[in-house]
């Protein structure tokens, strides 16, 4: 069994005493996964400067706990007690005075009944010290997210084999979901969007009763999740027959715009530089202002830090995955994006999802 979740506790710990905590308690159900290597819900870990990590969960999980976390110490809550007062219960124990909580998962509910429970303790509010961690990715990670994008890449290629003019979206998401499983994956990584012509220039459109043969464009922006739970996200653009000239010229403009972002990727850069490269290729060809920002970090979760758009000023770093996605969107009539998977390395970075084509005349099909 792989020591990473260890290694990144101590990293955390390393940053919960920077922040002048004695104890953090971890209740974000990724973070404790991330954390432990634990798969269920309902669990939180307490961390502990100086003392041992603390599982505190119910009895549902004990042979899960043993199993997946090899060696932690768990605390495993009777039916009559609440999580939230088992948690209380743990930080009395641990003697903590200063406690560092997840403020973006808390609810003002639990925040109370951590206050009113736990004695002496104070509580910190801290805000993404866990997902700071989780933008790099370490070996294990990589390893994941390679095969969600290589699990994302077979299933397309095979669905794209079988599309017929009579498919809806709905059927192609159902047919490409199946397909994703044969592959290995779990399933979706998130719900995809497949839009056929007018549909693909809402950005954040989902997959319903459009036929195939209604336009010559079609749109798919879906991913894989792995058993692991490790995602992917991918965007293409397939052509079916009668593609116009403005689609075209759209498509490359999309095209080179993604191009000049990717190489301008390496470690150092700042996400919003990255970004601006991208929108002001797409405005200079006269399509405006790319309307979201260029692309995101992932992996336990579909966005997560870094980001590439103008709001954020992340600065890049090895072992980061961003995906770089610009798009134009011309309203009523069509949209084109492109989307690929990036992994930011020493000394430039790496196009996970390379290995599937992106020109226009490989996005070429016949029914
Ligand atoms: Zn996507
Ligand atoms: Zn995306």
């Amino acid at each position: 069994m792989s020591n990473r979740p260890a290694e990144r506790r101590e990293r955390l710990i390393s940053s919960v005493k920077t922040a002048g905590l004695d104890a953090l308690l971890v209740t974000s159900e990724l973070n404790v996964r991330y954390l432990s290597g634990f798969t269920g819900d309902s669990t939180y870990l307490l961390l502990t400067v100086g003392g041992k990590p603390l599982l505190i969960s119910d009895r549902r999980y004990d042979t899960q706990l043993a199993e997946e976390c090899g060696g932690l110490d768990a605390y495993i809550r009777p039916p009559e007690q609440a999580l939230p007062l088992a948690a209380c219960q743990a930080i009395s124990s641990s003697g903590s005075r200063t406690v560092g909580f997840e403020a973006p998962h808390v609810s003002v509910a639990l925040h109370q009944t951590l206050v009113a429970g736990s004695g002496a303790a104070s509580f910190v509010a801290t805000s993404e010290l866990v997902e700071t961690l989780r933008a790099v990715k370490d070996a294990d990670e990589l390893i994941e997210i390679r095969a969600a994008v290589d699990q994302a890449i077979r299933g397309f290629n095979a669905v794209r084999t079988l599309l017929t003019p009579d498919w809806t979206e709905r059927e192609c998401a159902l047919e490409m979901e199946h397909l994703l499983r044969r592959f290995g994956a779990k399933g979706f990584g998130f719900a995809p969007i497949i839009g056929v012509g007018d549909r693909a220039a809402l950005p954040h459109y989902h997959a319903a009763e459009k036929k195939f043969h209604e336009s010559p464009l079609v749109l798919f922006d879906w991913g894989a999740e792995t058993h692991s739970c490790y995602r992917s996200d991918l965007t293409r653009v397939l052509l079916t027959g009668g593609a116009t000239h403005q689609m075209r010229k759209v498509y490359e403009v999309v095209r080179e715009a993604q191009r000049l972002a990717i190489a301008a990727i390496r470690p150092g850069v700042d996400g919003r530089k990255v970004d601006a490269v991208a929108r002001k290729h797409i405005e200079a060809a006269g399509y405006g202002d790319l309307s979201h920002g260029l692309g995101h970090g992932f992996g336990l979760q579909i966005h997560e830090r870094p980001r590439l758009g103008p709001n954020f000023d992340h600065v890049l770093q090895p072992g980061m995955v961003v995906t770089v996605e610009p798009g134009i969107y011309i309203r009523g009539e069509f949209g084109v994006r492109i989307e690929d998977d990036v992994l930011v390395t020493p000394d430039g970075c790496e196009v996970l999802s390379a290995r599937l084509p992106n020109d226009w005349d490989w996005a070429q099909v016949v029914f």
